[in-house]
């Protein structure tokens, strides 16, 4: 029998057949009841996964989309401060040079974030905070909270990458003072890839840019999401409209907490693997940061090669994931996101195992 291969990377993951089936339907009117419909079902679904009141609007385009929408409307020639410590603080740093000033705050990847910096540079100024919540390159889940308040503190706005931690580990925009925050469609809510949604504050509606893009104007988001039937400005990508919407309802069915405590488990079984093998979980942890529940990167061991590891792996039909940039070859990660349940856990457990002992 032909088995797919299982994508046990941190994102895209496993697409469920109700979901790739929704999306291979003949066209709809985009600016009909039918897609406002499908937009109104995503909203309502994503809102207790942002954990916020806020409007959101889907983006055609993907995660990185919605990290330069967020950072274009909001952080144009503003004072920003980005903490970095991995590949995608980095890239929200890029993108804010792009449009703002940047003061970045760089820790080693991995390893927690520099907070009695960004309280620095708060009282010196900055109007913009930038953060990735859960760091998939290097599998640390960094301090939302505590970051939020500071940020609240001093009157700057907070923008937060959510897009490996919203739908897979709880997160409360709302109450943790989130102004912006953003999700990608591939990673735990289960979509294809190609939707990012961003949430967006009153605070940081008082403090959009004039000077903004033209594609990813969120004020004509907001225009034209806040009509009956529900739009988007320009066309968007209708197909994967329909997938997200199954995708949600599918996160409506498991339940919120349900999901996220599934989410939880699965990434105890790779850690407490890792612990049985003798193998460092990779991310330096302390009372504010933890490790993510939706990416476990672990250093690969003495006696193996990432090539072989992961090739042992993938000739069991299972795909994981290797570092990225000055990682490669130092640590392998394995995603738990999406609908990853024991299954598929046990499976991926079993090939590394077996590829750690050949
Ligand atoms: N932010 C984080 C935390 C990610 O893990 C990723 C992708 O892996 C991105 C942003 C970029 O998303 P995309 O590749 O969908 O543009």
């Amino acid at each position: 029998m032909e088995h797919e291969p299982l994508l046990m990377i941190p994102g895209p993951v496993p697409i469920p057949q109700r979901v790739r089936s929704a999306m291979v339907q003949q066209a709809i009117n985009h600016r009909g009841p039918e897609f406002g419909a499908a937009y109104a079902d995503i909203v309502r679904v994503l809102k207790p996964l942002f954990g916020t009141e806020n409007e959101i609007y889907v983006i055609s385009g993907s995660g990185t989309a919605g990290m330069e929408a967020a950072v274009a409307n909001f952080g144009k020639d503003k004072k920003i401060v980005s903490l970095v410590n991995g590949k995608f603080g980095e890239r929200l740093q890029k993108i804010g040079e792009r449009y703002g000033s940047v003061t970045a705050l760089g820790s080693e990847w991995g390893t927690p974030l520099d907070l009695p910096g960004l309280e620095a540079a708060l009282e010196e100024g900055a109007e913009v905070v930038t953060m990735v919540h859960n760091e998939t390159s290097t599998g640390i889940r960094n301090p939302a909270e505590q970051v939020g308040a500071l940020a609240k503190k001093h009157g700057a706005l907070f923008i937060m990458d959510g897009v490996t931690s919203i739908g897979g580990d709880m997160v409360e925009a709302d109450r943790w003072g989130v102004d912006v925050a953003i999700v990608g469609s591939q990673k735990c809510l289960a979509a294809p890839a190609g939707l990012a949604a961003v949430s967006v504050s009153q605070r940081a509606w008082d403090m959009i840019a004039e000077n903004r893009p033209f594609y990813l104007d969120l004020a004509a988001y907001r225009k034209s999401g806040s009509g009956t039937p529900m739009e988007t400005p320009y066309t968007p990508a209708v197909p994967l409209f329909l997938a997200l919407r199954e995708a949600c309802r599918i996160i409506d069915e498991e339940g919120v907490e349900q999901r996220f405590a599934r989410h939880r488990r699965m990434a105890d079984a790779v850690r407490a693997a890792a612990g049985a093998w003798g193998i460092e979980l990779f991310p330096v942890v302390d009372e504010y940061h933890a490790y993510s529940n939706t990416a476990t990167a672990m250093k690969i061991p003495a006696g193996i090669t990432d090539k072989d590891l992961r090739g042992t792996v993938k000739k069991m039909g299972i795909e994981i994931a290797g570092g990225q940039d000055h990682l490669k070859g130092r640590i392998f990660r394995i995603g738990t996101m999406g609908g990853v349940g024991t299954p598929e856990i046990l499976a991926t457990l079993a090939a590394v195992q077996h590829a750690l002992r050949k």
